[in-house]
């Protein structure tokens, strides 16, 4: 079978691997449609672990089953999340499932035409698709599950002023998630045509993120924000950041700058406004399922955010899309062709 193997974002090489065999508990699901995700582009975050194979957005259809498996058979259409949380250890009974200490598994990559479901996520992390979820739009359950657990984090309610900061798939899927919430919403991006985009997914206001962002907040609805979502790691971001939450609001980092980059936290000013920090980036299990049931029920629509489709043999070509920014939004990787 053919995968595509990642040792930067320049370099992504097509190879044959032997078509993996499931053991009793395992099983292999043929890889429908593979999502790229702006994750997949951050070397600081990938390199350690290069070459690998990417794609964590699978849509798959079961092709083999081991012979203890019988949650699942041939032909039943669904997702599998990238690893899962052990739901023992401390994390988990907190209900910190990404930075769960057990995880006994990842799935292999889903840039390849076939992948091989180990135990514990045929057992926990792999869910049939709802009839009205397509193999495309299957491809958004993880990263809308991890906007959905920023968002509910974050604690997002009717008439808040959420702002979000940079305009890229994440920005526009909480653009979506805010919308649903009834929030006022505003968006700031440095790029026009994405600012035009996040207005037409629901952003009430679209500002270029040069601009004093704050001082047009006051002027637009007479406070500053109350949850800032940085979906950039642009470094500016978070100083605007700070500038714009008002008090008992609060700062989700969705998008860090890098591990070489120092933030300065304003820690005194936020102690006497009651302001919090969030950090998130991945999902859990119940985020999945919410994830799942927006995308199915039509509450989150996600196929205009779907731009290139791509055989694998094209990936570099998908890769170079997603990093340039500028006519893709979600690219998805057909490995079947
Ligand atoms: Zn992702
Ligand atoms: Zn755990």
């Amino acid at each position: 079978m053919k995968v595509s193997v990642w040792y930067n974002n320049r370099d992504i090489r097509l190879e044959d691997r032997q078509k993996p065999k499931p053991g009793p508990a395992e099983m292999l699901v043929k890889v429908i449609s593979s999502g790229i995700c702006g994750s997949d582009l951050v070397e600081w975050y990938r390199l350690p672990r290069a070459p690998l194979v990417q794609g964590h957005e699978i849509g798959a259809q079961v092709v083999e089953v081991g012979n203890s498996v019988n949650k699942f058979k041939p032909g039943d259409r669904v997702f599998v999340a990238p690893k899962v949380p052990c739901m023992n250890c401390s994390a988990c009974k907190n209900g910190h499932y990404p930075v769960c200490t057990d995880v006994e598994e990842r799935l292999p990559g889903g840039f390849a035409e076939f992948v091989l479901v180990p135990k514990p996520l045929v057992e926990n992390g792999t869910y049939l698709l709802p009839e009205n979820i397509s193999y495309d739009q299957s491809t958004f359950i993880e990263p809308l599950a991890c906007a959905v657990r920023a968002k509910n984090l974050a604690g997002f309610r009717e008439d808040q002023t959420v702002l979000i900061l940079g305009s890229g798939m994440s920005g526009l899927l909480f653009t979506r998630l805010a919308r649903m919430k009834g929030c006022r919403i505003v968006v700031t991006d440095i790029n026009t045509k994405r600012l035009e985009l996040a207005q037409r997914m629901g952003a009430d206001h679209t500002l270029l993120a040069e601009n004093n962002v704050h001082e047009q907040l006051i002027a637009l609805h007479g406070k500053k924000a109350d949850v800032v979502i940085l979906c950039t790691s642009a470094l500016s971001a978070v100083t605007q950041a700070w500038k714009c939450v008002d008090r008992g609001g609060c700062v989700v980092f969705f998008a860090v700058p890098g591990p070489d980059r120092q933030v300065t936290i304003p820690i005194n000013d936020f102690w006497r406004k009651e302001i919090r920090i969030i950090t998130s980036y991945y999902c859990g299990p119940p985020d999945i399922v919410e994830a799942m049931m927006l995308i199915a029920s039509g509450e989150i629509k996600v196929d205009d955010l779907i731009t290139h489709r791509l055989p694998l043999k094209d990936i570099a070509e998908g890769f170079r899309l997603a990093s340039e920014g500028r006519e893709s939004l979600k690219v998805i990787i057909k490995p079947q062709g």
